[in-house]
């Protein structure tokens, strides 16, 4: 399979449909998801055409890689983060609904196990 353009966080990238952005660099962008799973639910997605994490790992440069998840960690500190759990769903088997690599910071109350 290849990358989907047409993908909605591609859109947003290339500023075709808006997004509720909350931090942007040359890595990354970050925007509110749009159905929150908690008081705060912030998608980041990388700059570049990656449809998961196993891509993103694999084919991403080291300055990419750096630069996308120190990102994670300035948004946390830009919102006052500091307790605050990672998501990141790698293939439609685990409920990755969107093909682009993204990763979910979310926060703002007990989160309790991993998984219910
Ligand atoms: P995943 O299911 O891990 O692929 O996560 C995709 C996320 O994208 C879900 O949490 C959706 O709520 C979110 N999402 C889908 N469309 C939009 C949108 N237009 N703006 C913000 N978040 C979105």
């Amino acid at each position: 399979m290849t990358y989907d353009t047409s993908n909605i966080f591609a859109k947003m990238l290339r500023g075709e449909i808006p997004c509720n952005k909350v931090y942007e660099d040359t890595f990354a962008l970050a925007f509110h998801d749009i159905a929150p799973a908690a008081p705060v639910h912030i998608l980041v997605i990388p700059k570049g055409e990656y449809r998961n994490f196993a891509e993103f790992s694999t084919h991403a440069t080291p300055e990419m890689l750096q630069g996308f998840f120190v990102s994670i960690e300035k948004i946390a500190a830009q919102q006052k983060l500091n307790d605050y759990r990672l998501i990141s769903n790698n293939g439609a088997g685990v409920g990755q609904s969107v093909q682009h690599f993204h990763v979910h910071i979310l926060a703002g109350k007990p989160m309790g196990k991993l998984l219910p």
